[in-house]
């Protein structure tokens, strides 16, 4: 699967947000190393700390549904710019690949270091 079809998986996910709050619906579509891919969207709340977003859904379902771990996954594909805490996810999950829009309308590809230098680890 290339990126760009990963890419429009995601877009495709995104019509199934929940996000009544923002009007925002978001979409990913996280590609593991045995070609499934996992797809996931935000998930809002009224209390809004609360809602899920995308990326995060897609690495909670892979988990739950398969006992995926960090290492397994290629890359994952995001309708919008991953928030500061999935970037935390996403570095933890060693996801080879970042591929999403860009707040330009552009997408673009980036390791997750790259998009959250000196990151913390325990
Ligand atoms: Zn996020």
């Amino acid at each position: 699967m290339t990126d760009g079809e990963l890419h429009e998986r995601a877009q495709a996910a995104a019509a199934r947000a929940y996000a009544p709050y923002s009007n925002f619906s978001v979409g990913a579509a996280l590609l593991d190393r045995d070609g499934r891919v996992w797809e996931g969207v935000n998930v809002e709340n009224a209390a809004y700390p609360l809602g899920i977003c995308a990326e995060r859904a897609a690495i909670g379902r892979a988990v739950s549904e398969a006992g995926r771990r960090p290492g397994d996954f290629e890359a994952i594909a995001i309708t919008a710019s991953p928030c500061g805490g999935c970037r935390q996810w996403l570095v933890e999950f060693r996801l080879e690949r970042v591929v999403y829009t860009d707040n330009h309308g552009r997408i673009v590809t980036h390791a997750p270091d790259e998009l959250l230098p000196d990151t913390f680890v325990l």
